[in-house]
């Protein structure tokens, strides 16, 4: 039995973080810090989407902006100085057995008291015809990544709000022509990013239009075609890459009914990070109705580190 224990107590978490973004770094920098016995898992590349920003400039103590790359290497520097443990793997499901919850990858099974999930938000697809046949071949979700692959070319972005807007700027420094399509006559981004927007001569909106199809050939797109919403007349539109930035969606097809979400799959948590499951908590961008910010998620990793040392010691 004594031995049974030993091996437990070595192979047991007393948290394990789910997801390498701002959320899960700064849950395990704190948790780390808290002599927690702390696994982080991230399938990719620590970093989440901050990874495809080119230049972060509401992260507060950075005046002038950082590339969103080297905040992020920052972030982990600072979590390895308190020697988090990480491990690159695919998490597929979280079962709760009470006071110890599994964490099942694809390479295996990991016991630990309690869960954060910080798995973050990917690109919402648009789900037209040619979109899926035509991705990485002119459809692209991801402009800081791809972006320079359009050196003189013709570019389009849809989407109305921050992303759209940062990545039609972007985009201005290697394409020719840039159009952003979006489905309103008015955009949701905050007002510093439409002023410049409006200021660059290289941008052109198409208002109150959507996106019918994707079409290309062998070398691959050609053309977009378009929907006026308001007329409902189509017309096609010349580009050799198009970006989707129309949102995000939660990651969290994993969790197979876990914890309560809401409709759009987001992870319903109280002001504690606290899901509905006693031990499980989720903090970031895969929270129910939050601020999609750096500082909101290093914020909430932060909160759902410190319930997690509280729910451990109301354990002991
Ligand atoms: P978002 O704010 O949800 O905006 C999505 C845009 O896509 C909206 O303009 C929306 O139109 C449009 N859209 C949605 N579904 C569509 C569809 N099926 N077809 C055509 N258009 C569609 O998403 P986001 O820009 O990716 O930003 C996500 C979050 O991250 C936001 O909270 C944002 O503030 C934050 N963010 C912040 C920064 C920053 O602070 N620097 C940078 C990037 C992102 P409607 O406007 O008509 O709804």
């Amino acid at each position: 039995m004594a031995e049974q224990n030993d091996k437990d107590n070595k192979t047991r978490y007393d948290v394990v973080i789910i997801g390498g973004g701002p959320a899960g770094l700064t849950a395990g920098l704190y948790c780390s810090r808290a002599r927690l016995k702390t696994l982080l898992v991230e399938k990719m590349l620590l970093g989440g989407q901050v990874m495809t920003t080119t230049e972060v400039e509401n992260y507060p103590g950075f005046p002038g902006g950082i590339a969103g790359p080297e905040l992020m290497e920052r972030m982990q520097e600072h979590c390895q100085e308190f020697g988090l443990e990480v491990q690159t793997a695919q998490v597929e499901k979280v079962e709760n057995d009470g006071a110890v919850k599994k964490v099942v990858l694809d390479s295996g099974v990991i016991e630990s008291r309690s869960v954060i999930i910080a798995s973050g938000a990917q690109p919402r697809k648009l789900g037209v015809p040619g979109e899926q046949e035509l991705t990485g071949r002119g459809v692209s979700y991801c402009a800081t990544c791809d972006g320079a692959f359009y050196r003189n070319m013709t570019v389009a972005i849809n989407g109305g709000g921050d992303t759209a807007v940062e990545e039609a700027l972007f985009l201005t420094r290697f394409a020719s022509k840039v159009y952003l399509i979006h489905r309103r006559d008015q955009l949701r981004a905050v007002s510093v990013l439409q002023e410049r927007l409006h200021a660059n001569d290289k941008i052109e909106v198409i208002w109150n239009s959507v996106i019918e199809s994707c079409e290309g050939d062998n070398s691959g797109l050609t053309h977009l075609v378009l929907k006026d919403v308001n007329t409902g007349s189509t017309s096609k539109l010349e580009v050799q890459g198009v970006f989707i930035a129309i949102g995000v969606e939660p990651k969290t097809g994993f969790l197979h009914g876990t914890v309560d979400l809401d409709d759009g799959g987001y992870i319903v948590t109280d002001m504690q990070c606290r899901t509905s499951v006693p031990g499980i908590f989720a903090a970031g961008d895969v929270r129910q109705g939050v601020l999609k910010q750096i500082a909101t998620a290093v914020g909430a990793g932060a909160t759902a580190a410190y319930e997690v040392e509280r729910y451990l010691a109301d354990l002991e």
